[in-house]
């Protein structure tokens, strides 16, 4: 069935020609939300887990490993590095350079999606960050979750909408491809509020976009939160309906990278209606294509978020 918005996999088709695959990784990045620099704590979402091998391994021994691991889905794939857990710009240059230099000589990497924060992303990294993507094909991958100052403060987050505007103005002026995450379903917000969260970033001029459903898992810190206050959260239904409004307001041009969250399913508390990751997708296409439902649909209009 064709999708009504700009898939990942149609954008790599066509920027590579090639099956493109993601290696997550995981170059042992603290953040300063959570060293106590801005924050102590961190997100309270934030679970910071993806690489499923030994978190000593070097990065080149990661790639290995999980490059074996797949060998057998795909016949030669190119590669894509993800940098995904913690803040992967929050080091010194010269730190930067000894984990980002020696990848760039592998041939079959195409690419590296640097996940960080809009507070690092100081000169000297933002000029270093040009120079890589003069080399590779670089994306810088933002965390935003939602563009209310008020709920920002709630989730702690320790930045602003302000701060992260600038930020992406930044790395635009060097012409270096932004990804921004999104979470619905954030405690308090309302299904106006995640709209107008995906209104203010398509406002950015951004080139993709991760939407996340808000998901607990067993043993951390927020399913604690959640099991000493709980909150409403999104039911399928209601989320469906939230992300076929958001792709409504988004450019069409803008790659959705992801548009349900894939949580661990060992440990997974809540919602359970993400277990089915298939099942959703396809709902999620079905009630587009019902309701003749387009990415940027409402995306040239005059958007007021207010
Ligand atoms: S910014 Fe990212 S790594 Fe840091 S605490 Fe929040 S979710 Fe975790």
């Amino acid at each position: 069935m064709d999708k009504h918005y700009y898939t990942l996999n149609d954008f790599y088709r066509k920027k590579f020609g090639c099956k493109i695959v993601k290696l997550s990784l995981d170059a042992n990045f603290t953040c300063p939300n959570i060293d106590g620099t801005k924050g102590v704590g961190g997100c309270i979402f934030c679970s910071k887990t993806p690489y499923i091998g030994d978190k000593n391994d070097d990065i080149i021994v990661q790639i290995e490993k999980m490059k074996k691991l797949l060998s057998n889905k795909w016949k030669n794939p190119k590669y894509i590095l993800y940098f995904e857990a913690g803040t992967n710009t929050y080091a010194s240059v010269d730190k930067l350079k000894e984990i980002y230099e020696p990848i760039l000589k592998i041939s079959d990497v195409v690419g590296i999606n640097i996940g960080t924060r809009c507070d690092c992303l100081d000169e000297e990294v933002l000029s270093y960050l040009k120079d890589l993507s003069k080399r590779t094909y670089l994306t810088v991958e933002l965390g935003l979750q939602s563009c209310h100052d008020k709920t920002l403060k709630s989730i702690n987050r320790n930045h602003t909408r302000d701060e992260f505007t600038h930020a992406v103005k930044k790395l635009k002026n060097l012409g270096i491809d932004i990804v921004v995450h999104i979470i619905n379903g954030l405690p308090n917000e309302t299904p106006k509020m995640m709209i107008d969260t995906a209104k203010y970033v398509n406002s950015l001029g951004i080139s993709g976009i991760k939407i996340h459903m808000l998901y607990i898992e067993k043993d951390t810190k927020f399913y604690n939160i959640y099991e000493n206050y709980p909150f409403k959260l999104l039911t399928e239904k209601d989320y469906i309906t939230i992300v076929a409004k958001q792709l409504q307001y988004l450019d069409k041009n803008i790659v959705i990278h992801r548009i349900i969250s894939n949580p661990d399913l060992k440990k997974l508390y809540k919602p359970e209606w993400l277990v089915g990751k298939f099942t959703l997708l396809n709902k999620i296409d079905r009630y587009l294509i019902d309701n003749d439902i387009y990415q940027g649909d409402y995306a040239g209009r005059n958007i007021s978020m207010e």
